[in-house]
């Protein structure tokens, strides 16, 4: 698959055109932002982890019928994908209180709910994201009714599999975010799962100590980001136990990579 001209470069990510009009190439950067881009920095490695952690997930979610828009990894910082016409939604999902919430409304950090609670932010950066009611999506036609009931069946589903999925190697999913896009498949609109889902855009937690093993760590300034991502990604068995995949390891494995291309 052949890269073309740039489409698109966000926060962490850069779109490549291909030959093919429906697929993109989706480019891993090791750029982390926060608090709606004021702070900033590179933490080398990241991209690769984001990568693989991301292709991890959405090919499982593929397997259980959540259709989404990675076709498959190219190499150690970049995957080929459908291009979709993005909904301009973040949807947050929340099975414990953390984060935006907890400020919010003075919920305590920690607190189980219930249900998992569906959030909905506009996606515009200018803006902050700022937080809507779902009659916002509908008042200014951001999407319809029939989507969004589509999108919250999928959003359920999701996030019991990946419950599940990390529960089983003791990590406990605090929240995470989702973006979903458009598609034409066979002449028909249809809605699948967009963006990437990795320690950037979830909130995970080691279920015994409560350690955060997510983008917290640069947000909070806790260091020791990629040993965390390092190993979530061990965990879910996408590393060996025994590889020791540090900063440099990663930075070395993607320039190997490169050169070989
Ligand atoms: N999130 C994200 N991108 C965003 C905003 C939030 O991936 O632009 C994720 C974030 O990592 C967390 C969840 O969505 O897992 C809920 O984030 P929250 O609303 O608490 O915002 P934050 O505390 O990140 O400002």
């Amino acid at each position: 698959m052949k890269k073309g001209k740039k489409l698109y470069e966000g926060k962490a990510k850069i779109i490549y055109t291909t030959q093919d009009k429906d697929l993109v190439i989706q480019y891993f950067k090791d750029d982390a932002t926060a608090f709606n881009n004021q702070k900033k920095s590179t933490i080398e490695g990241k991209g690769v982890l984001n990568n693989r952690i991301s292709e991890h997930i959405l090919s499982n979610l593929s397997q259980i019928g959540i259709k989404n828009h990675l076709v498959k990894r190219l190499n150690m910082r970049e995957q080929v994908i459908k291009l979709v016409e993005i909904i301009p939604i973040e949807f947050i999902v929340r099975n414990v209180a953390s984060g935006s919430l907890t400020k919010r409304l003075g919920i305590e950090d920690g607190t189980v709910l219930k249900e998992p609670l569906i959030e909905y932010c506009l996606k515009d950066d200018k803006l902050g994201d700022p937080l809507i009611a779902e009659d916002h999506i509908y008042a200014f036609e951001w999407a319809t009714k029939k989507e969004i009931d589509k999108v919250k069946k999928m959003i359920l589903r999701i996030n019991d599999f990946m419950i599940g999925m990390f529960r089983g190697v003791g990590i406990n999913l605090i929240d995470f975010k989702l973006e979903f896009g458009r598609v034409k498949t066979n002449g028909k609109n249809e809605i699948i799962l967009a963006d990437e889902i990795s320690p950037d855009t979830c909130r995970l937690w080691d279920s015994k100590t409560d350690k955060k093993l997510d983008k917290d760590r640069f947000r909070k300034d806790l260091g020791g980001l990629i040993p965390a991502y390092t190993e979530v990604a061990k965990r879910l068995g996408i590393l060996h136990e025994q590889s020791n995949i540090s900063a440099v390891n990663v930075t070395k494995l993607s320039s190997v990579k490169k050169k070989n291309r």
